[in-house]
């Protein structure tokens, strides 16, 4: 591993959508121009994995060489670098439930927190349907500032009270993640950084090691179906990144991985949007699921999820409340993994691809398990 001595000061960030420029070196949340997600570009540095990874860094920051913010300077608890784990047949299930806070919402806060502590930033808000609150809660103790987050009031109690003991302040909601929002944009302290989903550049950075994460574990080659519970979309985004940066310094020979973006019935923006064969999402009205992270019914990046499933030739489904349920439990209970609804999902739709074909026998699949069922049981101890 050589010394990363690159110049940051070359980061690049620009809007995904009109292309705006904005300046890295200030603080910045969507296009100052069109209000759409700003995207970070790292000059990538030059060289082979063995170069550029520092295996003995066991968290995602190992992968610094490629991120905006040097390891050297991350807030971490320790995130990532989590086990992929096989379960043979050609399935694995990339297991996200064993991140510090019990979610891969840790990468994407851990990253945003480190980027706007360098910038300045004196505190953060952001409206959470569940383990995003508790990710940003846990972050903004470590980088020791405050932190406010606004919760639909529905969001399993454990969550909110895990945000409680990490000192942030919780403001419960009546609602769906979208009104929480809107309660901390009238409500909030302008002084506190927005790090909403995709309204803030450096969560995506963070998202994007699991690809690279991908590529390590699975030495030096890329499965060929990634299945992803899509809500927000930060992961899909990242991860697609991910393979257009590799692709870029030489390190991939064959194809990205197809991404396969499930969502629940009940609230499928990116679904309805890949099935009527457009280029944007639009608001999923009246959305329910108990797959909290999926309940994300405007999702700013939708359009970005669309784009990664088209480019990769992936696929977009929704599975119903039951098949859900079901999954998750038959997932926990045939592999020992403490499946998440969300996970269970991802599961779910693994199963009905497998059924119709579009996944064959010698595909090699990974499904996401995004975090732990443990956080959204009711009793809270
Ligand atoms: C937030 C969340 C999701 C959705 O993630 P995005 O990257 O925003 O699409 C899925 N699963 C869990 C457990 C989550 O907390």
């Amino acid at each position: 591993m050589s010394r990363d001595t690159r110049d940051r000061s070359r980061l690049g960030l620009r809007c995904f959508s009109c292309q705006e420029e904005h300046d890295p070196a200030q603080l910045n949340n969507v296009c100052r121009v069109c209000g759409m997600p700003l995207e970070i570009s790292v000059p990538l540095p030059k060289g082979t994995p063995e170069d550029l990874i520092d295996t003995a860094l066991e968290s995602m920051w190992r992968y610094g060489t490629v991120l905006p913010i040097p390891a050297d300077r991350a807030v971490s608890l320790g995130e990532g670098w989590t086990p992929l784990l096989d379960l043979g047949d050609g399935v694995w299930v990339k297991d996200e439930s064993v991140n510090p806070t019990a979610s891969f919402k840790d990468r994407g806060m851990s990253m945003a927190i480190s980027a706007a502590v360098s910038l300045g930033a004196e505190g953060f808000a952001a409206p959470s349907a569940g383990n995003a609150g508790v990710a940003l809660a846990a972050y903004g103790a470590r980088a020791g500032l405050p932190v406010m987050v606004a919760m639909p009031e529905d969001t399993p109690l454990r969550m909110i009270e895990r945000c409680r003991e990490y000192g942030a302040h919780v403001e419960s909601v009546a609602g769906t993640i979208g009104d929480a929002g809107k309660w901390l944009a009238e409500h909030g302290n302008p002084q506190h950084f927005d790090v909403s989903t995709l309204k803030e550049p450096y969560r995506v950075e963070g998202k994007k090691t699991m690809g690279y994460e991908l590529y390590e574990q699975f030495r030096g080659e890329l499965p060929d179906v990634v299945i992803y519970p899509t809500g927000g979309g930060t992961g899909l985004v990242g991860m697609w990144k991910a393979w257009n940066e590799m692709e870029a310094m030489g390190w991939l020979d064959g194809k990205a991985p197809r991404m396969v973006s499930v969502q629940a019935e009940g609230c499928a923006p990116v679904v309805s949007a890949f099935l009527r064969g457009e280029t944007k999402t639009v608001p999923f009205p009246s959305p329910e699921t108990k797959a909290y992270g999926l309940r994300v019914p405007s999702p700013i990046g939708g359009f970005l999820c669309l784009r990664a499933i088209a480019e990769t030739g992936g696929t977009a489904l929704t599975v119903t409340e039951a098949e859900i349920e079901a999954a998750t439990s038959v997932a926990a209970d045939l592999t020992g993994i403490d499946f998440c609804p969300e996970g269970g999902a991802a599961w779910a739709g693994w199963q009905r691809l497998r059924a119709d074909g579009w996944i064959t026998d010698s595909d090699r699949v990974v499904i996401w398990n995004t975090g732990s069922g443990r956080m959204y049981s009711e009793d809270v101890s």
